[in-house]
């Protein structure tokens, strides 16, 4: 429990880091040269402040839809038939909704957009920027997910909107928190460090978080890169049988890198009975990742949803598994992007930390590293982002994005994001937004 007199100062402390931010986005006040690089632009973190901050589409003197990168989803653009009015644009007329089981047996569920939150661990970030995710999923009926460090039961309320995680290390993977989950997925690899398990360095295992993890306070923690019992695709079949007699109404996913043979992965995890292939490119990750794996192993993400979205359709089982893409996808143009090129959805994770005031500094695997406690497990940072505030800023970013998928719809002619699936020809490449 932290002292009367230190709650005042955090509280304090939050307030000036929210105004900051507020004047920040608000203000025509250039921003510091500092913040951002060539893939999330300076204006691309202010228009997320701006969408988290008022729920609306930001004003087009920031650049909201495209980073600098000159590669990728900032040359990719659609090539718009009509010509919208956009005070016209009534979002509850365009379905937004994205069916995560679509085999024929199973749960069926289906989240009311095409994105959910990827996997943060406890340890990794702070409870209540977990508890946040997981609430902010709830209010939008889609999903956040654990990580791979345990399950705290401060999400149980939020259950039904929480994926279980169960990555290399098994790091507080119980019997119990697979019962909880309506999804589990199983974590072989991330595009950020393909090659490399997860790691959780010493100053940021706490005694909650190894109690967590069943683990060392203050001794770093890593996950080995393959799962020891997994050695082929069809090891695979042996982790979906677990979970089918554990909870025989979850749906599995499996989220994997995205190497060269990326589709015949999502081939071999159709056959071994999973419900959603996860692709996570190479753009993803947060500062943690070593910085000599990010960005140089896996395929970029745009290069691997098409393979993978065609080799499925030629082999005849597209419309039985769900495809999310995820790694570099940061704004509700990349998202639609995403889906054009072949993917059924999303999974968003940088963007979360930017709506609650991230600032990309890179500093996430230090104990008090993150100033503004979004990647820390210290217990006075955490305080900086209350469980409310930052829940609610998650939910405006999302209301945010989909007026801009009613926005693409419209502009396309197209009532549903489920019919933009591998509308490639709706794309052109090139320069300009
Ligand atoms: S502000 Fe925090 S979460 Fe964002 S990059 Fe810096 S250390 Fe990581």
């Amino acid at each position: 429990m932290m002292s009367t007199g230190l709650q005042l100062r955090v509280q304090k402390h939050a307030n000036h880091i929210n105004e900051g931010l507020k004047k920040l986005v608000l203000s025509n006040i250039p921003p510091p040269p500092a913040l951002g690089n060539y893939r999330w632009t300076s204006d691309l973190i202010r228009a997320t402040y701006f969408q988290a901050l008022t729920g609306e589409i930001p004003p087009e003197t920031l650049n909201y839809k495209t980073g600098a990168s000159n590669g990728g989803f900032d040359m990719l653009h659609f090539d718009f038939q009509e010509h919208i009015d956009q005070s016209s644009i009534d979002i509850r007329s365009f379905d937004l909704g994205i069916d995560l089981n679509r085999r024929g047996n199973g749960s069926k569920i289906k989240i009311s957009q095409p994105t959910y939150g990827g996997g943060m661990s406890f340890g990794s970030i702070s409870l209540n920027f977990m508890v946040a995710r997981a609430k902010a999923a709830q209010m939008l009926n889609t999903f956040t997910c654990t990580g791979e460090g345990g399950y705290p039961e401060e999400l149980l309320p939020y259950k039904d909107h929480v994926i279980t995680q169960v990555a290399t290390g098994l790091f507080g993977v119980k019997e119990e928190t697979i019962q909880h989950a309506r999804i589990v997925e199983f974590k072989y690899a991330q595009g950020a460090k393909p090659g490399l398990g997860g790691h959780l360095l010493a100053d940021k295992v706490t005694a909650q978080v190894a109690k967590m993890r069943d683990s060392v306070a203050f001794s770093s923690l890593f996950s080995p890169s393959p799962f020891h019992s997994v050695y082929s695709v069809e090891d695979h079949k042996k982790h979906v049988d677990w979970i089918k007699i554990t909870n025989p109404s979850a749906l599995v996913s499996v989220k994997v890198s995205t190497p060269k043979d990326v589709e015949m992965v999502a081939i071999g995890s159709y056959y071994a009975g999973a419900n959603i292939i996860h692709i996570d490119g190479a753009y993803g990750g947060t500062g943690a990742a070593p910085e000599i794996a990010k960005k140089n192993i896996a395929m970029p993400i745009e290069y691997a949803i098409p393979k993978v979205h065609k080799y499925l359709v030629q082999e005849g089982v597209r419309d039985e598994i769900t495809l999310i893409a995820s790694g570099g996808i940061r704004t509700a143009y990349d998202v639609a992007k995403a889906i054009a090129l072949g993917a059924d959805g999303a999974v968003i994770g940088t963007a979360e930390n930017i709506a609650i005031g991230c600032t990309h500094c890179g500093n996430c695997e230090r104990g008090r590293g993150c100033q503004i406690g979004i990647a820390t497990s210290d217990p006075e940072l955490s305080q900086y982002r209350p469980v409310d505030w930052s829940a609610n800023r998650i939910v405006n970013l999302y209301r945010a994005w989909n007026k801009q998928y009613a926005q693409i719809l419209a502009g396309l002619g197209l009532k549903k994001i489920s019919e933009l699936r591998g509308r490639t020809d709706l794309l052109y490449y090139g320069g300009g937004n």
